[in-house]
């Protein structure tokens, strides 16, 4: 059985009451009017008023005190190597700190950060089945993090992509990373992966450190991955011109990261805001990398978002859940029975300005967490890396 961090086996009923403001995930009704959600074998089982609802005989009942509960976040664009170390800033510990920000989900754009990365074909299918297998049975701290994202090389033939895809291997790591870098060489691996069903992301923009590529506007296009990954730049942008150009003439992810350019990113959130498609947005922080790891980085994306981007915070939670959890093909992300029960439960910081949570996010601030729920278990109470909040859930039984 997988380690899960710190619990196996199926989990019993979960019940959170008195929950104050419940964000759905999902942009089209992102706030529900429901005060109660109950989770079973980790996942949710019913969403609605706690008076309509089937509230005994829990195992886990948690009074939420009027906080806030979100989908748990995802972040949609890491490079972990393996277990919760990183040799990129040598940190230990940094998927444990993730949790502490509300992140209960990390997609891998590809295990780049090894030391001495495969590069050679069956070398760097080897790395990706391994990733896959390595994260698919440990979870740091109980968070689920998608690995095995293979960086494609020249060379490589269908059989490979339909290899990886039966061993297991859900994504593509970030196309452009590798040798790899013209579009029509790019579309062909593309469409092979997503021939055996795998999700795939391209780097855009400049290279991110030596070593890496720069990938401009007709290669995205041409490439045509599921995700424009980092629109933004990793962390160098392309013009703003063709961040408009991109978003209007392809229909796939629009990737915003906290280690890219933060004018870029909120362009390609008004280009998106203006094409009525919202729906497209999905956030990441792209590290570690250069720019170290940022346990709160999704919390700050929707901030910068919300308050720069001038988009209503349960939006901004939106691009953080649900979105990515459709683009990306997750059973998380959304307050929905049938999703898993992955959850944050977050209040307004204390002494924020804000009125209220979503006042305080639109305002800039970040939110404190006090509870984060991940498959129907308590991972964390009160968060060490966010400000304080005022209210903070509590497990009554
Ligand atoms: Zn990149």
């Amino acid at each position: 059985m997988a380690d899960i961090g710190g619990t196996t086996g199926p989990v019993g009923k979960l019940v959170i009451r008195n929950i104050g403001l419940l964000l759905s995930g999902d942009l089209a009704r992102p706030i529900l009017d429901a005060d109660a959600v109950v989770a079973d074998k980790g996942r949710i089982v019913a969403v609605g008023k706690a008076r309509d609802l089937d509230l005994d005989n829990a195992k886990v009942t948690i009074d939420a005190k009027g906080c806030a509960l979100s989908p748990g976040l995802i972040d949609s664009h890491v490079h972990p190597v393996f277990g919760d170390w990183t040799p990129r800033q040598s940190q230990l510990g940094w998927i444990d700190s993730f949790l502490n920000g509300g992140v209960t989900t990390m997609i891998s754009a590809g295990e780049v950060h090894l030391p001495g990365r495969p590069k050679d074909i069956v070398g760097l299918k080897a790395l990706a089945i391994t990733a896959q297998r390595s994260f698919d049975a440990f979870r740091p701290g109980g968070v689920k993090v998608h690995a095995g994202a293979p960086v494609i090389e020249k060379g490589m033939v269908e059989e490979d992509f339909a290899d990886l895809a039966k061993a297991g291997v859900k994504l593509l790591g970030e196309i452009g990373l590798g040798s790899v870098k013209a579009g029509d060489e790019a579309k062909k691996m593309v469409a092979w992966a997503r021939k055996y069903g795998m999700n795939s992301t391209i780097h855009t923009g400049g290279p991110s450190v030596p070593g890496s590529g720069y990938i401009d506007e007709s290669v995205v296009l041409e490439a045509d991955a599921d995700v424009i990954g980092h629109i933004n730049g990793g962390h160098t942008a392309l013009s703003l011109k063709q961040i408009t150009c991109l978003c209007e003439r392809c229909e796939r992810a629009i990737e915003i990261v906290h280690n890219g350019n933060e004018l870029a990113g909120l362009h390609a959130l008004r280009i998106a805001r203006e094409l009525k498609q919202l729906e497209r947005v999905i956030v990441g922080t792209d590290s570690p990398a250069g720019s170290g790891v940022q346990p709160l980085g999704i919390l700050r994306m929707i901030a910068l978002l919300s308050s720069l981007g001038d988009t209503p915070a349960e939006q901004a939670f939106c691009f953080a859940t649900g979105n990515t959890a459709r683009l990306r093909d997750l059973d998380c992300g959304l307050i929905e029975p049938g999703r898993a029960a992955d959850f944050v439960l977050m209040d307004r910081a204390q002494h924020s300005s804000g009125t209220d949570l979503l006042d305080s996010v639109r305002k800039g601030d970040l939110p404190g967490i006090g509870m984060v729920i991940i498959d129907g278990v308590v991972r964390i109470g009160r968060s060490r890396n966010t400000p304080p909040a005022d209210r903070v859930p509590e497990i009554v039984h």
